[in-house]
């Protein structure tokens, strides 16, 4: 069945535990949080709460855990399209043999469309409220985030390749300047501009994306240092690593957004920090493509920010922040050989406030607090598996998964309510991309050898 959102002019959330994220790191064993439009309006124990009939709607969360919606921040939902097509390759190997050459017979305003609307749901299924993306035909995304209700940060691919949306790269910039022109933005939405890589586009196409980015105002979304590859290439071709390169163009003068900076050399740290570069750490990703370990601990030592991403589903393969959380915590404790790193509540931050500090968001979410968006998610607490609780971030990054998740609500509006999808229909979302996967052939498209 598919019901309708409905926006209520003020809502009471109350019972179940409410997890703040605040700077005090407030929680209320009983609490409530009253959200009046898209705002929290008061949070607190629930002796304080308001009488149940001055307001307009209740949400009865007994037994449940009320914390901050979770931020994603890097994907490319349309992905999701080919989840499992190519697994189990070197990075190199499952772009260039599979990913691009499948992206570039099959993607289509549709295909971005009807995947982003399948990766959203995924996403609130599984808790996450807003997120930042890179694809093709972005406008086509930014459609299906509307309609979905999340927030997002949606950048418009850019490469030095012929793509489907742009067969002649040498219109890539026009094409992004159109995408920023076309009054997408709205509260919810932020246009912005993805540049793939530092060895997918040339370093006049950066530049000229880094001036584009700070006319609008808008952060640079790009890959960083993800393999060491890309650190040879990179070297080989203009004599300096990703990150220094990067740095000599200008890239970094400007909100800028990289993600997974896993080849990033200690000299290269006070840098990072000095421009201010937000990171996207994507551990699955990194882990699944053999990419190497982001220095983490090293970043959050120096105050760099640093966010949770789950990147798209090829190279995932999935969009649950709770499983990336899990995946966090532990990477850095085995290669370091020590288990004090990255506990569970700094993994917790990660995926909140650290996520809304990475997007440029921190003042509106990543935590609740009085003023905040009500970006918020319940979680079904009374399981086995969170039996009994001793400490509320261990069960979230250790115990929990996304389907642990029960209500969402962004902006103030409940989009999930009870598991069930409010704004989209999800069964039609289904239906669509079976039939968008039924044409996809990757292995006639493959340069030798089958799948
Ligand atoms: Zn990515």
């Amino acid at each position: 069945m598919h019901m309708k959102a409905t926006g209520y002019k003020t809502i009471l959330i109350k019972g179940g535990v409410v997890l703040t994220i605040n700077p005090s790191e407030d929680i209320f064993s009983e609490g409530y949080v009253l959200i009046e439009g898209d705002i929290i309006k008061s949070i607190g124990t629930i002796t304080e709460a308001p009488p149940a009939g001055t307001v307009e709607k209740v949400i009865d969360a007994r037994d449940g855990l009320i914390m901050p919606g979770l931020i994603n921040t890097h994907t490319h939902a349309a992905m999701a399209c080919l989840r499992g097509l190519a697994d189990d390759l070197p990075l190199e190997t499952w772009l260039n043999d599979y990913i691009f050459p499948v992206e570039a017979h099959y993607v289509n305003p549709e295909f971005v469309y009807q995947g982003t609307l399948l990766a959203g749901i995924e996403m609130i299924r599984s808790g996450t409220t807003c997120f930042a993306d890179g694809y093709f035909f972005e406008a086509e995304a930014a459609r299906a985030v509307s309609q979905l209700g999340l927030r997002a940060i949606l950048g418009q691919g850019i490469v030095d390749f012929p793509t489907p949306d742009v067969p002649n790269p040498a219109f890539n910039l026009e094409n992004a300047k159109k995408y920023l022109e076309r009054s997408l933005a709205s509260s919810l939405i932020t246009p912005t501009l993805f540049c793939h890589s530092a060895y997918t586009c040339k370093p006049e196409t950066l530049k000229k994306a880094r001036t584009v980015c700070n006319d609008h105002g808008i952060p640079l979304l790009i890959h960083l240092a993800e393999t060491e590859s890309e650190v040879k290439e990179i070297m080989s071709q203009y004599g300096v690593s990703p990150v220094k390169h990067l740095h000599t163009l200008g890239v970094f003068d400007g909100e800028t957004i990289a993600a997974h900076c896993v080849w990033i050399s200690p000299d290269e740290l006070p840098l990072l920090k000095e421009k201010k570069v937000r990171i996207a750490h994507c551990p699955e990703s990194n882990m699944k493509l053999a990419s190497g370990v982001a220095p983490v601990p090293e970043f959050l030592k120096l105050g760099i920010p640093v966010g949770l991403g789950t990147d798209g589903c090829a190279s995932n393969n999935n969009l649950d922040l709770f499983s990336e959380m899990d995946t966090a915590a532990k990477i850095h404790k085995l290669v370091r050989k020590d288990p004090s790193v990255m506990d569970a509540k700094t993994v917790v931050k990660l995926a909140t406030i650290g996520g809304a500090e990475v997007l440029g968001l921190k003042d509106k979410i990543g935590s609740l607090e009085l003023g905040k968006k009500a970006d918020i998610i319940i979680l079904d607490w009374k399981q086995p598996h969170l039996t009994p609780v001793y400490n509320y971030y261990s069960h979230l990054v250790y115990s929990a998964t996304g389907h642990d998740v029960r209500t969402v609500m962004v902006d103030g509006t409940v989009i999930m309510d009870n598991q069930q999808i409010l704004t989209v229909n999800e069964k039609e979302i289904l239906t669509a991309v079976e039939t968008i996967g039924r044409k996809i052939k990757p292995a006639s498209l493959k340069k030798g050898g089958t799948l």
